[in-house]
């Protein structure tokens, strides 16, 4: 008989002797203290004592999550409506708060219409998997570093793929010239890269894709509430949004909640609300999160505070790094991606840094970044003090002379 167990355990051991077995870091967060959080020990075992940490490697940019004016929408909308949708979004799961948020999406990207949906994943790997199986002869044109939620949907489309150098136009161009011009084409990337700060060249991209006919689709997961004088994303501060077809966006990170949706045009999304199977067959976001998120993505249309008092505290924790010799990322994003190379010695920074300093970043290892390229990540906000922000220098600092030191 096979041996299911067997299986189980060599498929983790093997984890295990990549060195990328991925533990996880229990943090218990308090409303109205994030940053600051209480973690239990480094191999997350909740019987053990917790002590306070700081984290610096979340995806809560602007601290929406903690937001009064979030906390206050879903509180009422939790007392008011209860904990559950209470279905699909078919039956009888359409709550107006969805529609609300579904037109402060679609205004927001100055779109006729949005979808949500239950996370950014499902946004992508549905809305991706539905448009490339229902064009005929589909071929899907995709940035080399997209994210697994795209790809995911791409392969379940079996539509084919065609791969270009990461934000290379050129290689971009190439691509596309290399199809049969009557096929339908689908060009996909990133405006903002969460692994590496990248940003891609968004007006030179979709020109290409334009003058090949393709539909372009962009994921602003890490941009939108982020960037954009109203929180619309890299696409909105470049003034492209009528450039793209599709635009997916997270609730998530900058918008503090959880949710993931698209925006496009009135037949596009009615195309993806009427076929895809991960928008359909599932259970509607309650009504706490949509009131939450709608809080969330009006505040931040029309309160620059926040963005403001994130890209001050990344702009001196850069110049910080900077000057200790700790390459990081584009000037723009508000992601510090501190490229270490291999998962050992990343764990071993990381492990440092949380045990001796109270610093928490989590190291980024294979599949999420390629072999060789292991990271942390550093993520600052608008919630991040001077003091805190001297803590992380002090112990960055320490580890880098420990480092050189044992490399002497
Ligand atoms: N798209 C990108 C580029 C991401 O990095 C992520 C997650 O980190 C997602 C989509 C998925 O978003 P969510 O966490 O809302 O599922």
């Amino acid at each position: 008989m096979f041996d299911y167990q067997q299986l189980f355990a060599e498929g983790v051991s093997r984890l295990h002797r990549e060195k990328r077995y991925r533990r996880f870091r229990a943090l218990s967060r308090q409303a109205g203290m994030f940053p600051a959080v209480r973690a239990t020990d480094s191999r997350a075992t909740h019987t053990a004592a917790s002590k306070p940490v700081t984290v610096w490697c979340s995806n809560d940019y602007l601290g929406m999550s903690q937001h009064p004016v979030v906390l206050e929408a879903s509180h009422r909308a939790l007392q008011q409506y209860g904990a559950g949708a209470g279905g699909t979004r078919n039956i009888s799961g359409t709550h107006d708060l969805i529609v609300s948020l579904e037109v402060e999406l679609a205004e927001l990207h100055r779109k006729p219409a949005a979808l949500v949906f239950s996370s950014g994943y499902v946004a992508n790997d549905a809305t991706l998997a539905t448009l490339a199986a229902a064009l005929p002869r589909c071929v899907i044109v995709s940035d080399r570093d997209n994210h697994a939620s795209m790809i995911e949907g791409m392969r379940r489309s079996r539509a084919e793929i065609k791969v270009f150098a990461h934000n290379d136009a050129r290689s971009l161009a190439a691509a596309l010239a290399s199809i049969d011009p009557a096929r339908p084409k689908i060009v996909a990337f990133e405006s903002l890269y969460s692994m590496s700060g990248d940003i891609a060249p968004l007006a030179t991209l979709l020109a290409v894709a334009r003058q090949h006919g393709a539909l372009t689709y962009v994921d602003e997961t890490h941009a939108v509430g982020v960037h954009g004088p109203r929180g619309g994303g890299l696409l909105e501060t470049q003034g492209l949004l009528q450039q793209v077809d599709v635009i997916q966006g997270g609730l998530g990170k900058g918008f503090g909640v959880v949710g993931g949706f698209i925006t496009g045009s009135q037949l596009l999304v009615d195309f993806v609300r009427s076929h895809a199977a991960g928008f359909i067959f599932t259970t509607a976001l309650p009504p706490v999160v949509a009131a939450g998120a709608l809080a969330s993505v009006r505040h931040l249309k029309q309160s620059n505070v926040e963005r403001a008092a994130l890209f001050a505290r990344v702009r001196s924790v850069r110049e910080q790094l900077a000057a200790l010799g700790v390459p990081i990322g584009s000037a723009d994003a508000q992601i510090l991606p501190w490229t270490i190379g291999d998962s050992t010695t990343c764990q071993a920074i990381a492990d440092e840094l949380f045990d001796n300093h109270s610093v928490y970043l989590q190291p980024i290892n294979y599949p999420t970044v390629a072999r060789g390229q292991e990271r942390l990540r550093i993520t600052p906000s608008p919630l991040h003090s001077d003091a805190m922000q001297a803590v992380l220098v002090d112990a960055l600092t320490s580890v880098l002379r420990s480092r050189s030191r044992d490399a002497a």
